[in-house]
């Protein structure tokens, strides 16, 4: 290691230091050596240069003791540089009284005395390399006169040879000083730098405790944070797996609205024809028989009209319930809508196996339905298409069990049929007419024709019954009984039925009806109506026309529907001042326990029963019960279709009072009214019919 001039000067502080530590023992040695000096020159006898000597020694021991005094009270009043200047001036007075002392006594004669004090000389010199070396200007100052002196002194003596001894002793005392002093230096430059080394390696200990501090309080952040992060990572975990699980559920139940009747959890439309889809694949693969039964209630109409919709919705989930349960656990059953449920039956080994299940069907819905405390009786119709007989396209064979259905329903309640390409002519044909009713309505393409009832005695026209005509475009002059029922299947019945009462007011009170009563033929559906009786008597208020010229039929089929809802709305009726007859009487099975509790004034007896009353005796037979039981009940009749003079005689015998029938006169037209009443229609004139007019 290198050492610079700068480097050596900036340890003069530790230097002094150390000069001054070894002040103390170095004098105390000295003094020790001063006194054996002086005692050995006592001894000797050599007392002449004694006192100057302790003098000047004892002068500068003591300025250098109050010098280390002041030096260890740290007084700073005085530099450390002159402080050393001080030591340094004393160390070269001691110096020259050491070297003079010598000098005083280089002639003595006496030589161990003269090696005597050399030795010392020279001991001091030694020990001065241990005390002054740290500071080279002490130690020259103090041992350069004693080495000087004492080479002079043996210069003078003639001694050469201890002279260069001196020399090259105090050469290498000098060396040695030197080297004391460079080491003390280097001791030094080591420990600052040591020290430096340790404030250093402290500082970055300290920097590194403190960036692990950060570290760790970093860490416990991040740990935090994490720890933050994954409670929030879980709760997000959460709430995603809750909105996944809302997501399946409402998926779920979207599906379900999809593909299945809310109202009887059975699959609907669209899933039933994506099971029919599959059907046709399977049964063209496995080279099988299919059927599709389309089923549909009769009546239901009605009873969702007359009990309304709450006991409509109950009926269609006990119907869905028992056809589930009447199946097979692999027969598929759908609601197609409304009243419509369709079955496929696969596995069917032949055609039979459909009519047998038809057959059950009915059956499991033809048993009393109770809902909310009504007895509800149902009947249905069910049409039946096989696959690949009647056809291969699912939609194909859904249509064609459709068709088969109506045809079934034209035959009558509870009845089925199988798909026949006959069918579709028919039910397009009934299509037609129902498409060309709809127009007839909105455009009033109805009229009335009123048929005359007569006094079996009097031959006076007591009533008439207006009967609605509709001579089509299309299809020329149509039957009531074929369009009522379709106007009563499409709802059209409650629009024309209105149009009907409103004519018939108007007829009557144009007064073209004189006194005479005029009957209205009432739906079923029209009766089940709520609130209907209010309607007509709106009506009849609007019109001014005098109630008891009015009467209005109903047919048994109302009294079967509801009784206590009948019941009450032919009260009402009844109250208004209208008559009541029951129509088609004979034709059906009223119960007779009925007619005693209901307001009915007249029974017409139905042409089927008169038809040749003259010479078939069970209908007489039937007549005669009738008449009987009406009169026990105070209830009118009215004979319907009787048309010749051995029928009205017949019916004469039997008691009749009133008459309605081609016998009279066919119904007429609005302008044939009048001519009626001016003729003598006692003349049974059947050529006269309701086109003409003169009668
Ligand atoms: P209905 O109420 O029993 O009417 C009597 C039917 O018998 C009428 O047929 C009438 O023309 C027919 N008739 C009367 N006397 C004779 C006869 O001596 N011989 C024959 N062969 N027939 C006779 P129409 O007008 O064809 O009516 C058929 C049915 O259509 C009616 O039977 C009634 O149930 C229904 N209808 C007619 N008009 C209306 C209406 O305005 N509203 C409702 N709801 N139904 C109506
Ligand atoms: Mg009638
Ligand atoms: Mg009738």
């Amino acid at each position: 290691m290198k050492y610079g001039a700068c480097n050596i000067v900036s340890f003069k502080k530790d230097q002094i230091e150390y000069l001054f530590s070894q002040a103390y023992p170095a004098n105390m040695a000295m003094l020790a050596a001063a006194v054996l000096v002086i005692f050995s020159l006592t001894y000797q006898g050599e007392v002449q240069h004694i006192s100057w000597f302790f003098a000047v020694f004892l002068g500068c021991f003591s300025a250098r003791m109050l010098l280390l005094r002041r030096f260890n009270k740290k007084d700073r009043t005085t530099s450390y540089q002159q402080y050393a200047n001080y030591y340094v001036l004393t160390s070269l007075l001691l110096g020259l009284d050491w070297a003079l002392l010598s000098f005083a006594y280089y002639d003595l004669n006496n030589d161990e005395l003269r090696f005597f004090l050399t030795i010392v000389n020279l001991g001091l010199i030694t020990a001065a390399v241990g005390s002054l070396s740290m500071w080279m200007k002490a130690y020259i100052a103090f041992s350069l006169p004693q080495i000087l002196s004492l080479m002079v002194i043996n210069a003078l003596n003639n001694n050469l040879l201890v002279t260069v001894s001196l020399f090259i002793f105090s050469w290498f005392m000098f060396v040695i000083a030197r080297n004391t002093n460079l080491k003390f230096k280097q001791g030094r430059q080591l420990i600052r730098q040591n020290i430096k080394l340790i404030d250093k390696m402290e500082t970055e200990i300290q920097n590194r405790k403190k960036a692990q501090l950060n570290l760790e309080q970093a860490q416990e952040v991040l740990e935090d944070l994490v720890k933050e992060r994954t409670s929030e990572l879980l709760e997000a975990n959460l709430d995603l797996k809750e909105q996944i699980d809302k997501r399946c559920e409402v998926e779920k139940d979207l599906h379900h609205l999809a593909y299945y009747d809310v109202l009887t959890g059975l699959p609907n439309r669209v899933m039933l024809i994506e099971r029919l889809k599959a059907a046709v694949i399977k049964a063209q693969k496995n080279d099988t028989l299919f059927a599709v039964l389309f089923v549909d209630l009769d009546r239901f109409k009605a009873i969702n009209d007359s009990l309304g919709h709450a006991v409509g919705d109950q009926l269609i989930q006990q119907v869905s319930v028992r056809l589930k349960n009447a199946l097979r656990e692999d027969d598929v059953i759908a609601r197609n809508g409304g009243d419509e449920f369709v079955i496929i039956l696969e596995k069917m080994s032949d055609v039979r196996s459909a009519f047998v299940v038809a057959e059950k069907l009915i059956a499991c819905t033809a048993a009393l339905f109770e809902i909310n405390g009504h007895d509800v009786h149902i009947g249905t119709s069910i049409g039946i298409a096989t696959y690949p007989i009647d056809g291969i396209d699912a939609l194909d064979l859904l249509k064609m069990a459709d068709t088969a259905m109506y045809y079934a329903k034209d035959v009558g309640s509870n009845s089925f049929e199988f798909y026949s390409s006959e069918m579709s002519n028919r039910i397009k044909g009934r299509l037609e007419l129902e498409n060309a009713l709809r127009l007839a309505v909105e455009n009033e393409d109805f009229y009335l024709v009123f048929q005359p009832q007569c006094d079996i005695h009097s031959n006076a026209t007591t009533g008439f019954e207006a009967l609605i005509r509709w001579n089509s475009a299309e299809f020329g002059q149509v039957s009531p009984a074929v369009f009522v029922p379709v106007l009563e299947e499409t709802g059209m019945i409650y629009v024309v039925g209105d149009w009907v009462i409103k004519e018939v007011l108007q007829f009557i009170k144009s007064g073209k009806a004189r006194n005479a009563k005029v009957s209205i033929n009432l739906s079923a559906l029209q009766c089940g109506v709520n609130q209907y009786s209010e309607k007509i008597k709106k009506y009849i208020d609007q019109s001014n026309v005098n109630p008891a010229q009015i009467e209005f039929e109903i047919t048994e089929s109302v009294l079967i529907k509801d009784f206590n809802k009948t019941e009450a709305f032919l009260n009402s009726i009844h109250e208004l001042g209208c008559t009541i007859a029951l129509d088609d009487f004979g034709s059906g099975y009223t119960s007779f326990k009925y007619l005693a509790k209901l307001p009915i004034d007249i029974i017409k007896i139905d042409r089927s029963v008169i038809s040749g009353i003259d010479h078939k005796k069970n209908l007489q037979d039937i007549v005669k019960a009738i008449v009987t039981m009406c009169r026990g009940l105070a209830i009118d009749n009215v004979f319907e279709g009787v048309e010749s003079e051995k029928e009205l005689e017949t019916v004469r015998r039997l008691g009749a009072k009133t008459v309605q029938g081609f016998y009279f006169s066919k119904p007429l037209r609005l302008d044939a009214i009048a001519p009626w009443f001016g003729d003598d229609h006692k003349r049974n004139n059947l050529e006269k019919n309701e086109v003409n007019n003169e009668i």
